[in-house]
């Protein structure tokens, strides 16, 4: 028997109904969607023009054609910030940025400031939340872009995407958003939300891996960042990917349509493993917003249990731990970091990402699981003990060879 799926953030399967409509597209209808001289290659041209359509749709874009198809949300991301940094203002300018962003949001911006722009990350808050006053006094007259995330992956934090768009827009800057763990789960509308680029991944939202897609509003000016035949407007060449398109706008209009049942049946579960956690382990703290989170998402730290033991001891489940195993060291997420969890207690911290597959029995499951190991575990840590009995263990004095590592 496999594990139960319970790592959603990290990827999804494809729907059924997604993988119906990509294969006549891997099979009959294998035309290039540039060369409309014939039948083959106006029936893909159709086909991504509906996809394009669909895309359009779940994020209330105005016109089809503000959608660019992409190999996936990390070359989205890359188009937007380098797009933009690369036109206008021809390599310099100022961004605006926070610490918790996708690697694909902030390996660019770190290589962008080594090729000259100035980068500044907004604060956070302790649930990982913009602080929307200090945003603004961040902005300067050469501010070129804010890149805000819709939802975290790791801690599920929501954003406050409609009023970052609002303070952009006053102040006649350009508002992207990584809106790939949000699309499906969350109501978003590029319109109301103010927000004129967006990047989206087909394999997050139950579509096929390497494909994705950037929304740019009309209006808005990029460089390229892959040259060659200017297809996707010029804004991105390269012959188009026609079944994982057909299934990145398949499973647009899924998540559309799903968005009124799943979420809230998401909401439901998520609330009930945090309710069941908090009632059934001491010593454990949730980890990003109560509320204001994706309803797939939950991240909670176990302190006094190795987040990795944990892991194995419950791995009739997939789930992912708050630290990585670098080939050196066991390095504690910088998220966590980010909202300063203490690196004690990133490293006891696991993220539950919730998905179609999951029911309230895997709930259910997974906490007895839990009780069992963490109880078990806590078993051989004589820092729990202390805990239990009350002792402050952060200002314990150690006796005469202790010394503070403060
Ligand atoms: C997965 C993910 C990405 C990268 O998407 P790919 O399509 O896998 O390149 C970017 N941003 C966020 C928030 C993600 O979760």
């Amino acid at each position: 028997m496999k594990p139960i799926y319970m790592d959603h953030h990290a990827t999804t399967p494809i729907d059924p109904m997604v993988l119906q409509a990509m294969m006549p597209y891997l099979t009959d209808i294998f035309g290039n969607p540039s060369s409309t001289t014939h039948e083959y290659g106006r029936e893909a041209r159709s086909a991504v023009e509906k996809a394009r359509g669909q895309l359009a749709d779940l994020i209330g874009a105005q016109e089809a054609a503000e959608i660019v198809f992409t190999s996936g949300a990390t070359e989205a991301d890359n188009l937007a910030l380098k797009g933009i940094g690369f036109h206008s203002s021809h390599g310099k300018g100022h961004l605006i940025t926070i610490a918790i962003e996708h690697k694909a949001i902030l390996d660019t911006v770190s290589k962008m400031q080594k090729q000259g722009f100035d980068v500044d990350f907004a604060p956070i808050d302790a649930s990982g939340q913009v602080d929307l006053e200090a945003l603004q006094k961040l902005i300067r007259p050469d501010t070129i872009l804010i890149t805000i995330q819709a939802a975290n992956s790791e801690i599920g934090t929501l954003q406050p995407i409609a009023e970052i768009g609002k303070i952009a827009h006053e102040r006649g800057i350009v508002f992207h958003t990584d809106a790939v763990q949000a699309l499906g789960k969350i109501d978003i509308d590029v319109v109301r939300d103010s927000i004129d680029m967006l990047s989206i991944s087909a394999h997050k939202m139950y579509g096929p891996k390497g494909v994705g897609a950037l929304y740019v509003r009309k209006g808005v000016r990029l460089a390229s960042q892959i040259d060659g035949g200017g297809h996707e407007h010029g804004f991105r060449s390269g012959t188009l990917n026609v079944a994982g398109i057909v299934g990145l706008g398949a499973a647009a209009e899924l998540a559309k349509k799903e968005l009124q049942s799943e979420a809230p049946r998401l909401r439901k579960l998520r609330d009930r493993l945090i309710k069941k956690i908090e009632a059934n382990l001491d010593f454990s703290t949730l980890n990003g917003h109560r509320t204001n989170r994706l309803p797939n998402n939950v991240n909670f730290s176990f302190a006094f249990v190795e987040g990795e033991s944990l892991l194995l001891a419950c791995r009739d489940v997939a789930l992912s731990s708050g630290s990585a195993c670098t080939s050196s060291s066991l390095q504690s997420s910088y998220v966590l970091k980010a909202i300063g969890v203490p690196d004690s207690l990133a490293h006891c911290s696991i993220r539950f990402g919730l998905g179609k597959s999951n029911t309230e029995e895997h709930i259910d499951y997974l906490v007895d699981l839990l009780k069992k190991h963490v109880v078990r575990l806590r078993e051989m840590s004589p820092l729990y003990d202390m805990a239990k009995e009350g002792i402050d263990i952060d200002h314990h004095q150690w006796g005469e060879h202790s010394h503070d590592e403060h």
